[in-house]
Parts: C-alpha cells; structure tokens; sequence
C-alpha cells in the first residue's frame, strides 16, 4: 500500500492567514474597523509566553490590532476579572483570550465566563461551547469554536471533502481538544466515537475508524495496527521526548513512522495541526469583528 498523504498544516494554515489579512483588509475599507484582539497572560510559564507573542504577531501581521497584557503572578483573581470587564466593554477589541492554564489561585471558570461571548475567541465560554453542542448538522457555525478542533476539521474538509457517514474515533475527551473535535465531527455527519482513559480495547475502537483523531498527550502512542487502512489520521498531540543525545525533539500521540504505512492521510507534529491553531485563532477574530459592524461570520 502506497504511503499515507501528508497534510500540511503549515501550508493550509499560511493558507487560512492569508485569506483572514485580505478580509481584515476588505472589512477595513468597507467599514473602517481593524479587528483587535487582546491577549492576556497571568505569570506565564515560557511556553504560555512563546504562545501569546506568536499570537500578537500573527494579529499584527494580519493587520489586527493587538493588545497584550501580561500581568504578574500576583494578580488578583478581582484584578484580572476588572481587566475582562474593561476588554469586553472596549469597542477596539474584538478578540479576547486568556491564556491557559491560569495559577492555582484563580478560578478558570469563573474567568473564561467573564469574557463577552461575542469576544471569546477561544470559544470556550459556557455559552459557545453550548452552541457547539446543540447545532444541527450542517448548519454554518457562526459563533466561535475553539481554535484546534477548529483547525482539525478545516484539514479533514480540506483532505477528504464531504465526511458524511464517516466513522470517526476521536481519542480523547477534554473539554479543549476532544470534544469539540467530535462535536465538529458530528455536525458533519460523521458516526463518532470519543474514547478515552477507560475506553475498552482502545486498539480495537480505532480500527474501526475512517476518520481517527488522536488528543491525548502521550508520544508516539497509538501504534500502526490500530490504524484502519486509507483511514485519515489527525494527530493533535505534542509531546517533547529526548532524543537520547541531551536534546529532544516534538512527537505526537501517534507513531508515526508506523502510521505513515497505513493511514490514507496523516497530520505530522510538528508542521500538522499545531500551525492551525494560531491561523484558527486569526480567523475567530476577524469573523468577531465582521459580526460587530452586523456583517454574518463568513467562510474566508
Ligand atoms: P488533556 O486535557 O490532558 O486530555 C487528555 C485526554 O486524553 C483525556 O480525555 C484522557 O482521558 C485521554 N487519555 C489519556 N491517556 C489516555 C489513554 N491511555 N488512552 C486513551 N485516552 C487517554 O489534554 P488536551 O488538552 O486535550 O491535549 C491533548 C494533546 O493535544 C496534548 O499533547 C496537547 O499538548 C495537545 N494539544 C495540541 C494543540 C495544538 O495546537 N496542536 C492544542 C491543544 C492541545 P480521561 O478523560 O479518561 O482522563
């Protein structure tokens, strides 16, 4: 059997960026509005602080406003609740996220609910996430969904075309990564399945999967038998693992090497779904700006 399809996230997702810059662009000439987004980061630990400077970048390079604020790890959780408040009334942001996660000392819920759901980017406000769960299939989504499941279904769209009557396993049930996945799933008329840590004969649920997408967090961990031959393989995981020499490297949650000689199509870490979520995050932004000046969330 040929070797599975390479998808490229990093071109879909350059893709994705550049068709988000020329609607910033449009929405700018049409209706003087830049899309803002404020970013906002409590303590951050360096890979939060990595995330949140390519995030500010990526706006500013899309010709967003961006607004970054980065507060010490003494902040209240008052004080930042003041910060929402104050993002969520001001008419120049239209995009806020909080990076996660938050210092033990802060509630994430009752942060996250502060947001304005109509600036939740991230879409993981109660009432997005709602949404999300109760849309029929088929319809447009037009409110945010959050940024990876977000990307993952753009990939699989773009990979297979119509999913419908797929079966799909999503490994996975977090409320970030899997089960919005599998909710985008269902609304494209797949059969899903979401396993996770106590799922049974795990391999043997994966086998019966076209499409398999795997969000876990541990490397290189479903093997190549579990693969369902031509099926398309989304790998969400990132895991950095020594190399064996004092350096490491990225893997995902799924042997690679391994998989490439199954599956139809693949997403490899890093340069899969990881680019996505930035591009996913840009999209979010403008469609929340596109909605504030009463124009409908539109495919870019
Ligand atoms: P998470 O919150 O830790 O959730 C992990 C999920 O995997 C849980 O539902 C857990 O099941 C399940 N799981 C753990 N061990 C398992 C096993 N042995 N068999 C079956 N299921 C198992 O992680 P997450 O936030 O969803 O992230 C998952 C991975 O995606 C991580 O590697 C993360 O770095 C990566 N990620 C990547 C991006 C990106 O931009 N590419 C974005 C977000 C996350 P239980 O619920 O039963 O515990």
């Amino acid at each position: 059997m040929a070797e599975a399809k390479l998808i490229d996230g990093k071109a879909h997702a350059m893709a994705l960026r550049a068709r988000v810059g020329k609607g910033v662009a449009e929405l700018f000439s049409a209706k003087g509005v830049k899309p803002g987004l404020a970013t906002v980061l409590v303590d951050g630990d360096p890979a939060s602080q990595v995330y949140v400077k390519s995030k500010g970048r990526a706006a500013a390079e899309l010709g967003m406003a961006s607004f970054d604020h980065r507060l010490p790890g003494s902040t209240t959780e008052q004080e930042l609740l003041q910060l929402i408040a104050t993002l969520n009334t001001d008419t120049t942001v239209h995009g806020i996220l909080v990076q996660l996660p938050l210092p033990p000392h802060i509630h994430t819920e009752r942060v996250l609910q502060a947001v304005n759901p109509d600036k939740d980017v991230d879409g993981f406000h109660p009432m997005n996430v709602g949404r999300l769960g109760s849309i029929a299939a088929g319809l447009p989504l037009d409110f945010p969904v959050p940024c990876t499941p977000l990307g993952c279904s753009m990939l699989l769209a773009d990979a297979l075309g119509s999913l419908r009557g797929s079966n799909a396993v999503v490994v996975g049930r977090s409320t970030l990564v899997g089960r919005p996945v599998a909710q985008l799933l269902l609304r494209a008329d797949c059969t899903v399945t979401i396993a996770h840590s106590r799922t049974r004969d795990l391999p043997a649920v994966c086998r019966g999967a076209d499409i398999l997408v795997v969000a876990i967090g541990k490397p290189s961990f479903v093997r190549g038998d579990w693969i369902k031959p031509g099926a398309a393989v989304i790998d969400v995981g990132i895991n950095r693992v020594p190399t064996g020499d004092g350096k490491s490297k990225l893997v995902g949650d799924v042997a690679f090497d391994e998989a490439r000689q199954v599956a139809g199509h693949l997403t490899p870490v890093p340069g899969g779904v990881g680019p996505m979520t930035v591009a996913c995050l840009m999209y979010n932004t403008l469609q929340e700006a596109r909605r504030k000046v009463g124009l409908p969330f539109a495919a870019v």
